[in-house]
């Protein structure tokens, strides 16, 4: 089926950006694009956007969705490894005088808060791997963060445990990092088939606010000790936490039953507990 001539001042297709400037999606940089506009606006309204909003985007590649970001207003800060799509990101960045600003490099390097100052909404579709170190290193920041907003693609699962409730499977870690100090929500599911090309997987956008960080909270104690609960998820805790000094008896006397695992715990039992080990 022939294409319909596009209108006059209506942005290129993307499929054509790709192909004018060469871009091959790369598996070595985890590249699945989305072309779909309508998608890709639906994602962009997700952390309600407008004029004078400062949004950091991860992994812009041919610039889909950086469209869809400037088309709510907002100015954008765009960081993409692959310099194969700078020069069709730098012809978008001509088109939204002085509103997206590119840098050329790795997100996993960059100072966030000395690039980017605060108030920023961060908006990524990033490779699985990158996606979940970055948003630890996000969650990790001095409290309260640089950022106002994550919108974040995973892979389903990986959603799943950013979400999850205690007594599941998918709860764990990420779980208690994601929730302990922050909101996260599953925003929307996104089929396989809407990227090029299709990933193993099916994947789901999270959208995350800040909360309050609970007074008396060492964060570092916190990581500790739910590496140590989770690093053996089955066993019972009286053995899981025996390499934290302290922290069975700390258990005991919040009455929680050594005989318990880690997964049945709420969150906020293991912010009881990091704070009774301050
Ligand atoms: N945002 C585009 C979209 O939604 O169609 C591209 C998404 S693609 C899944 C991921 C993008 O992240 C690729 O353009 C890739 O080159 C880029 N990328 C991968 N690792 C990166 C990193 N460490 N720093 C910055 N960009 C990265």
């Amino acid at each position: 089926m022939s294409e319909q001539p596009r209108p006059p001042g209506s942005p290129e297709a993307l499929r054509e950006v790709i192909a004018r400037y060469g871009l091959s999606a790369s598996k070595a940089l985890g590249q699945n694009f989305i072309l779909d506009r309508q998608l890709l606006a639906r994602i962009a309204a997700i952390p309600g956007l407008g004029e004078g909003d400062s949004v950091y985007e991860v992994g812009p590649g041919p610039g889909g969705l950086t469209r869809a970001l400037l088309d709510t207003g907002a100015s954008v800060t765009a960081v993409e490894r692959d310099r194969r799509c700078l020069p069709a990101l730098a012809e978008l960045a001509s088109q939204y005088a002085g509103r997206l600003t590119l840098i050329e490099g790795d997100a996993l390097k960059i100072d966030e808060r000395a690039a980017l100052g605060t108030g920023v909404h961060v908006v990524a579709n990033l490779p699985y791997n990158v996606g979940t170190a970055l948003l630890l290193s996000w969650l990790e920041t001095t409290w309260p963060p640089w950022w106002k907003s994550l919108t974040l693609m995973f892979q389903k699962e990986v959603a799943e445990r950013i979400v999850a409730a205690p007594d599941s499977n998918a709860y764990g870690r990420l779980t208690v990092a994601a929730q302990w100090r922050a909101r996260p929500a599953i925003a929307m599911r996104v089929s396989r088939s809407a990227f090029v090309p299709p990933p193993k997987v099916t994947s789901a956008v999270v959208h995350i606010t800040p909360g309050d960080s609970p007074a008396g909270v060492d964060p570092a104690t916190l990581a500790d000790l739910t590496r140590a609960a989770f690093g053996q998820r089955r066993k019972m805790l009286r053995s899981t936490l025996k390499s934290i000094p302290n922290a069975l008896n700390a258990a005991i006397a919040l009455g929680i039953d050594p005989q318990r695992r880690a997964e049945t715990l709420s969150v906020d039992q293991f912010i009881a507990l990091a704070r009774a080990l301050a």
